[in-house]
């Protein structure tokens, strides 16, 4: 590379991870860097406030934004969609050609997969994509009492909480309605209890919460099938008259098909650089796995992504500058749970803690949901 110019940092993905890792790289090295980031979509949804949109407190247009905001900061946005990752040659192609890098951050998140499971599109219902949630809303809406199924239907998926902050914010709105006492709300899960990673104390405390609003909680117990009017736990159909199922999730395709994927199809790295097994090239976020002490695996979750979007940044910065010191991301993680009525919860924690990680679990409260409107607020002004 001739002296003075420019190093090319390019951001594959422009979610939460990709638009911290772009913004601050731009940031920290000004002139002295390109930086690319190439997102196939052209607005951005904040993923959290579906969870409110879905009760019909969120209107879509006041949690998504476009990316204008980046490209005022110096960011070069490229809307396309990443069809390979060749790290030999250190280039990415894109639908319409090839882009060189000297730097590489993948942050392409996870894929919703519900096609997986014979009848989970056409049956079922999940918040986690707008155009879901705003079919969800609507059949909520429509809901005049009956038999709610939340279901997850395999793991691993994203944000540990929201199925369960789903099934409390559907409780609050049935009884805003009216309608709780004529509904049954039943939650289930393959996992031996919520949020097995921050361990028992904060799963039995969400199972708390759920016995305390009348929702029947059912650990242990992975979907067998979908039928149109029930699903199949146990062995057993359940009938219900309105199924709410986090789908399963899988690694982008132009990820497992690359060098960089593990066996499974996500990012093994590195847990305190995010390096990958490339030289010069990183991931962050849902793309990624990071084994922890207890057996389990780093959630695939907002606050995770950013934080090593932060840290990432911060060395590529460093080295194109030749400073050869490196930061390390600590596996800290706050996460807001909400649990319907105007409230939230919160988890707080150290996830690479040995041998397994602390986390504190806050009672929900008001302040802790008026901290997370907050923090909604907060994010939707300043990253995009
Ligand atoms: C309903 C819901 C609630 C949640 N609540 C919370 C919460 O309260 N707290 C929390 O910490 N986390 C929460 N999460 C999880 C959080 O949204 C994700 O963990 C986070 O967005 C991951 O960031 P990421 O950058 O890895 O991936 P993403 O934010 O998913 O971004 C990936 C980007 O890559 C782009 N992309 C993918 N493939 C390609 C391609 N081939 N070419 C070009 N672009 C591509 C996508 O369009 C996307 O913009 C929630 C998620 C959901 C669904």
């Amino acid at each position: 590379m001739a002296e003075n110019s420019p190093q090319r940092v390019v951001v594959l993905g422009g979610g939460i991870g990709g638009q911290v890792a772009a913004t601050r790289l731009k940031q920290k090295l000004g002139s002295a860097a390109r930086v690319i980031l190439i997102e196939r979509s052209t607005t951005f949804t904040f993923a959290p406030s579906l969870l409110w949109l879905m009760v019909g407190k969120r209107q879509p247009k006041t949690i998504t934004r476009d990316y204008s905001g980046l490209s005022r900061r110096g960011v070069e946005l490229v809307h396309e969609t990443v069809t390979g990752i060749d790290t030999s040659a250190s280039e990415v192609q894109t639908e319409s050609g090839v882009v060189g890098y000297d730097h590489l951050v993948v942050a392409l998140g996870a894929v919703l997969d519900p096609e997986r499971i014979p009848g989970l599109s056409e049956h079922t219902h999940h918040p986690y994509d707008l155009p879901s949630a705003e079919r969800l809303r609507d059949a909520l809406h429509r809901f005049t009492g009956g038999r709610v199924t939340v279901a997850i239907a395999s793991l691993p998926y994203k944000c540990p909480a929201a199925p369960y902050e789903t099934a409390m914010l559907i409780d609050g709105y049935l009884r805003q309605r009216g309608i709780r006492d004529v509904s049954q709300i039943a939650m289930y899960t393959p996992e031996p209890l919520p949020l097995p990673v921050a361990g028992p104390q904060a799963g039995y405390s969400v199972a708390a919460e759920l016995a305390a609003r009348g929702i029947t909680f059912h650990p242990r117990t992975p979907l067998e099938g979908v039928e149109p009017t029930a699903l199949r736990f146990g062995g057993e159909l359940v009938p219900h008259d309105l199924a709410v199922v986090i789908p399963p999730h899988r690694p982008p395709d132009v990820i497992a098909k690359s060098s960089l994927a593990g066996p499974n199809g996500w990012i093994p790295v590195d847990r305190a650089t995010l390096r990958t097994r490339a030289s010069n090239v990183y991931a962050i976020g849902d793309s990624t796995v990071i084994p922890l002490e207890n057996g389990l695996a780093l959630p695939k979750a907002g606050v995770f992504a950013h934080g090593e979007a932060e840290v990432v940044a911060e060395n590529i910065a460093r080295r194109i500058r030749g400073d050869l010191r490196e930061e390390a991301f600590d596996g800290h993680g706050t996460c807001f749970l909400e649990t319907g009525g105007g409230k939230s919860g919160l988890a707080r924690g150290d996830f690479f803690a040995s041998p397994v990680p602390k986390v504190a679990m806050h009672r929900p409260g008001r302040s802790w949901h008026a901290a997370k409107i907050a923090f909604e607020q907060y994010w939707l002004r300043r990253w995009l």
